[in-house]
């Protein structure tokens, strides 16, 4: 179709069209539907293109991440939309690639999902409160969350926010996992093994205080056990590791 014109030539823009059986809607009201969903998806222009196809694995660690993917994709459109992913790894190695073409095709198959960068999320929440006003106005970003199938979360732990500000984001994603909300993170910053797989009982979680070190290096003292322990209550780790992470292997 031309992308130049804006009204259909077979409907006029209407979206219906006439038959003899009366009015049906026009093959144009499909795409028109899709550019909606892409609109309020908000990817970057760079990731729009992205596909689970086009994506090239260089080692067995994305060939496992793309095969993952695909399982993912094929499991939400069969009904299983209750669970996530969480991406790790280094800079570089397509994390957010594989994060925005499992958003694209779930779009495309007729799913609203929508992409948030980390750190545009904390500045989102931060402007809808407005510091420590009593009267909270929620977040516009929180209404978008609501009305999607899936949600991206992109470079989890960039920034460390404040408490505040984390307690709004640990309900956003507490709200996700529990009204069935899909959610997939990626993040640049390892997770603390050994204290990842034990499952932290409630009583503990409790007690964990809150950390915030912007030059900490584990994802736990990033955003915080707490939250950790809940992502990973819904999501599967996918470890990828790349070029990048060979080099520096061993510094840490
Ligand atoms: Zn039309």
């Amino acid at each position: 179709m031309d992308e130049e014109k804006k009204s259909c030539p077979i409907c006029g823009g209407t979206f219906w069209i006439e038959t003899e059986n009366g009015v049906k809607r026009c093959e144009c009201y499909r795409e028109f539907l899709l550019n909606k969903r892409f609109e309020f998806a908000e990817i970057p222009s760079a990731f729009k293109n992205k596909s689970l196809d086009a994506y090239r694995p260089l080692n067995d660690y994305l060939g496992r991440a793309l095969q993952i993917s695909r399982k993912f994709v094929e499991e939400f459109k069969n009904g299983n939309t209750d669970r996530g992913l969480l991406f790790t790894g280094n800079i570089g190695v397509g994390k957010t690639h594989l994060a925005t073409a499992i958003l694209n095709e779930l779009i495309k198959s007729g799913y609203r999902g929508y992409f948030l960068n980390f750190i545009h999320l904390i500045e989102k929440i931060k402007q809808s409160y407005g510091g420590n006003q009593p009267h909270f106005s929620e977040p516009k970003v929180f209404e978008k969350i609501k009305k999607s199938h899936i949600v991206v979360i992109d470079e989890l732990g960039a920034a460390t926010p404040s408490e505040f500000v984390f307690n709004k984001m640990y309900d956003i994603i507490n709200y996700c996992f529990s009204e069935g909300i899909s959610m997939i993170f990626t993040t640049n910053y390892p997770l603390r093994k050994e204290k990842s797989q034990k499952k932290l009982t409630n009583e503990k979680l409790d007690s964990v205080a809150y950390i915030s070190k912007s030059n900490a290096h584990f994802l736990e003292e990033r955003i915080s056990e707490r939250l950790v322990s809940r992502i990973l209550g819904k999501c599967k780790e996918v470890v990828i590791k790349g070029e990048d992470y060979r080099k520096k292997k061993g510094v840490y």
